[in-house]
């Protein structure tokens, strides 16, 4: 199989992070026969600097044919954050309708949770990512007076409802057959009501799949409180954004949680990136966890059909982190992130070449 793949490192820790990534990618595609030629793209706040856009006018068209998009993190104190999301970021997820968020979040042996008995902790947050609360619609009123005013509008689609909501259906399929709903019926009055309507119509064609829903306040102490009862969980772009922060903290740390962009149509390119943002205030150190990066690129490659590849990425994680070696500062360990990296890229080979034995 042959891939081309758009890399956007991005800004601050993502520059150290997607590198490890690819190295751990590459390590599983040398033994699988995947050919993947990585497209380097110089987009992000440096090129702001220059150029004064996060990327090229003609950006988009660009990675249009790309099988995938592999990101770092965007983001740098020199560009406010409403530009460089919106003017990279957010036009890559809406103009190729990536509009599921997925962000799995897993507690492994020898990561650090904070819980006293998190229990088994193995689950996907479904994050609508095209519309919701983070729309363009509002505006300010009578800005500089004692009038002043602003609007923020909430968009919900039966068609953006029922697609995410589709997916995590048809993921929970393949899982624990459980699909969890965020919202807040009692409080958002039309938006969230319509939320709950369009889940029970979603819910009523997969019969073989329990559901439940919480209000969002209620859901964020359940994930703390018994993360273990969680399957797939499915909520609007906001809900989603906070609840998949929230997962990763339970689980020890946000530098391993990986998010993927989905297109689930195929029509555009998919975008992989971390959970994590750029980290400021610990880039440039090689201290940063490359394991987000890590998984996301597992992710893509599970997207892509190499399904073999990205187990073989996910069985390294497990190992290396069950070793409790070369853990990173936010582990509880010393080890940079290179030689995380490496070390991750080293059980990926390590356990082909017992599996090959092992058949032989
Ligand atoms: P964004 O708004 O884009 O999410 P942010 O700067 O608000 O960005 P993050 O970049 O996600 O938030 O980081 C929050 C904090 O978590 C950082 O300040 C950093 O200390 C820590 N952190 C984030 N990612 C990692 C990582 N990969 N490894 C170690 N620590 C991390």
């Amino acid at each position: 199989m042959a891939f081309k793949i758009a890399v956007i490192e991005g800004d601050g820790i993502g520059k150290e992070v997607a590198p490890e990534g690819i190295r751990v990618v590459e390590a599983a595609a040398r033994l699988f026969d995947l050919d993947i030629a990585w497209d380097r793209l110089d987009w992000g706040c440096d090129r702001h600097a220059r150029f004064g856009r996060m990327m090229p006018e003609n950006g988009l068209e660009r990675i249009a044919g790309h099988d995938a998009i592999f990101l770092g993190a965007i983001g740098w104190p020199t560009v406010s954050d409403v530009e460089s999301l919106w003017t990279l970021l957010m036009p890559i997820r809406r103009e190729f309708q990536q509009y599921v968020n997925l962000r799995p979040v897993r507690l492994f042996e020898g990561a650090p949770s904070p819980l006293a008995n998190p229990g088994r902790i193995d689950m996907c947050i479904v994050r609508e990512n095209n519309e919701g609360e983070y729309s363009e619609i509002g505006g300010r009123m009578f800005p500089d007076t004692d009038q002043e005013m602003v609007v923020q509008e909430t968009i919900l689609t039966r068609r953006g409802c029922d697609r995410v909501m589709r997916f995590a259906f048809e993921l929970a399929r393949k899982r624990r057959r459980k699909v969890t709903s965020a919202t807040k019926s009692n409080g958002i009055v039309y938006t969230m009501p319509y939320w709950d309507e369009r889940f029970r119509a979603m819910s009523s064609e997969f019969p073989d799949v329990a559901t439940d829903q919480y209000h969002i306040d209620i859901m964020a102490a359940h994930l703390v409180g018994r993360p273990a009862s969680f399957d797939v969980v499915v909520a609007s772009n906001l809900f989603g954004d906070i609840l998949s922060d929230l997962g990763p903290a339970v689980t020890g740390t946000i530098g391993i949680a990986p998010s993927a962009n989905l297109n689930p149509e195929r029509r555009f390119p998919s975008m992989f990136e971390p959970v994590h943002g750029s980290a400021p205030d610990i880039a440039g150190r090689n201290i940063a966890n490359p394991i987000g990066a890590i998984w996301s690129g597992a992710l893509m490659l599970d997207h892509l059909g190499a399904t073999e590849a990205a187990e073989a990425i996910i069985g390294a994680i497990e190992r290396v982190l069950a070793s409790g070696e070369n853990l990173t500062r936010d582990m509880g360990g010393t080890a940079s992130t290179t030689s995380l990296g490496m070390a991750i890229a080293d059980a990926v080979s390590a356990r082909t070449e017992r599996g090959v034995a092992a058949h032989g």
